[in-house]
């Protein structure tokens, strides 16, 4: 069977997308992941864009040796020495240059004729090349692009030495019926097509970016452009895991494989989704915690009695965890120990020992402990391991009669201990005033919101914020059994990024 190269962009379009930021230890782990899901492509970040997006792919290019590491970059003499600078040391590094090809991009944005970009492009390509083989080129808003211009740059891009060409639907106009044509076309007219890969890189903008991609892979594109959970600019990018498991489960009308791991799907959803600190939606395919819920008798009846009556994927196939075993007070380090193999999570011993020292914590104070508070437990303790300053000790006094009232004692980066007390309209704004007190770095919360992680009185709290700083937002998170302690925690979680970002740059 052909094979589908999957290109993931969750790290560069995925990032972009509003209030993502991911910091470089963020990154690391995430590609770490998409490495064992057995992604072909990891476009790593835009190095010419700023210094930390250079430092990230750098490290990623160094780290990564199971995928390709793809450096973007606009078609910019500059730019394109500054990607392979980050690039060059991986074991398979791309260059991917982009130039918009559109009658309205070449008029307001780039105020160029038609001849000029294709003199650009091919110039650029061939610059790219003389740094290595393996060169993507996208022209930028294909879709609303002049076919017979798009036709006529893809030709000679190829002939410069383009190995892969990418056809993105960048503004998320295309139906899929006109995309996947527009991809025949280019099959029919374009003599030398078959010196490349024709790829494809669709947006979300009227929730057709999975359609779409599908519809162009039928017409002969083999590699798709993608990001875990969808996310991305706007309203997202193509989700990997919706065009990986569609090909998969309709493999009757695609005849088509690609090399992903499905059962790693699940533990890249979640890692994302915590790191972004975008939540996935409950009715979100193959991911979204209903996705496999049946709720209806009837249907909960027939896939007791053989679940292919009504679930068309397997969610073992996907990892999602079968069995609901559920932890508690007894349980020792060797069960705990399990359980995290069997959810995905690959910690060191030191990590492992953290991890269970708070497992027991928790315990005491919940009777059950389920695979989504060990997720949300795991996350915590990770969350603490690069922190700049960390939460010590809360003590808060709140009431209908009362002024809330908030004590907190914080260390700092050389193990020394700060206490402050601060009242608060509420025992949160109390909390976060106290602990402003300490750290002094001006900021502004954008954003609140507690989720209970599962159901039940004792259940855990997991407390997502925003904060806005010099204009960048920056995302922080914190769970516990009590929410104004996870709300506590969220926040130092933010500071702690922010004060990261602050002095890399
Ligand atoms: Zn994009």
């Amino acid at each position: 069977m052909d094979k589908v190269i999957v290109f993931d962009t969750t790290l560069r379009d995925g990032e972009q997308a509003a209030g993502a930021m991911l910091n470089m230890e963020e990154k690391l782990e995430i590609a770490k992941q998409l490495e064992r899901l057995g992604v072909d492509v990891i476009e790593a970040g835009f190095p010419a864009s700023s210094p930390g997006d250079f430092d990230a792919v750098r490290l990623l290019a160094k780290e990564v040796r199971g995928s390709s590491i793809c450096a973007l970059t606009h078609a910019n003499a500059k730019a394109i020495d500054s990607a392979w600078d980050a690039v060059k040391v991986a074991k398979h590094p791309r260059i991917h240059v982009f130039l918009s090809t559109s009658d309205i991009h070449l008029a307001h944005q780039l105020k160029k004729n038609r001849d000029e970009v294709l003199a650009l492009a091919v110039t650029m390509v061939k610059r790219a090349k003389s740094y290595t083989e393996d060169i993507e080129f996208s022209p930028m808003d294909a879709s609303r692009t002049d076919p017979e211009f798009l036709r006529t740059i893809v030709q000679a891009t190829i002939e410069a030495g383009a190995t892969t060409v990418n056809i993105p639907d960048t503004v998320g106009y295309a139906i899929p019926e006109e995309f996947g044509k527009l991809i025949r076309n280019l099959f029919k007219k374009v003599s030398n097509i078959d010196q490349a890969v024709i790829s494809v890189h669709c947006h979300n903008d009227l929730g057709l970016a999975v359609a779409n991609s599908l519809e162009a892979v039928r017409n002969g594109a083999r590699q798709v452009e993608c990001t875990v959970n969808g996310i991305g600019e706007r309203a997202g990018n193509a989700s990997l895991e919706e065009i990986v498991m569609a090909i998969r489960t309709r493999s009757d009308l695609f005849h088509l494989t690609t090399r992903i791991d499905t059962t790693q799907i699940y533990r890249a959803s979640r890692l994302v989704s915590e790191h972004t600190g975008f939540a996935v939606q409950p009715n979100k395919a193959i991911v979204g915690q209903n996705a496999f819920r049946h709720q209806s008798g009837i249907h909960q009846d027939g896939v007791i009695k053989r679940a292919l009556t009504y679930e068309i994927m397997d969610p073992k196939d996907v990892g999602i965890p079968a069995s609901s075993l559920v932890l508690g007070k007894l349980s020792g380090r060797h069960a705990f120990r399990e359980r995290l193999a069997e959810l995905g999570y690959v910690l060191t011993e030191e990590d492992l020992n953290r991890a269970f020292l708070a497992f027991k914590e928790l315990a005491d104070k919940k009777k059950e402990v389920t695979d989504r508070d060990i997720e949300s437990l795991v996350a915590q303790e990770m969350r603490t391991v690069s922190e700049t300053y960390h939460l010590d000790h809360i003590q808060v006094s709140c009431g209908d009669h009362s002024v809330p009232t908030a004590t907190v004692r914080l260390v700092g980066p050389r193990g020394e201990g700060f206490a402050d007390a601060a009242l608060g309209t509420g025992p949160v704004d109390a909390v976060y005033k106290a602990i402003n007190r300490i750290i002094g770095v001006p900021n502004r919360l954008t954003e609140f919101s507690v989720n209970s992680v599962t159901a039940g009185i004792d259940a855990m709290g997991e407390v997502l914020i925003r904060i806005e700083s010099d204009g960048v937002t920056y995302t922080g998170r914190g769970s516990a059994t009590d929410i104004i302690v996870a709300s506590a925690r969220a926040y130092m979680n933010a500071l702690n990024r922010l004060l990261a970002a602050k002095k890399r740059s």
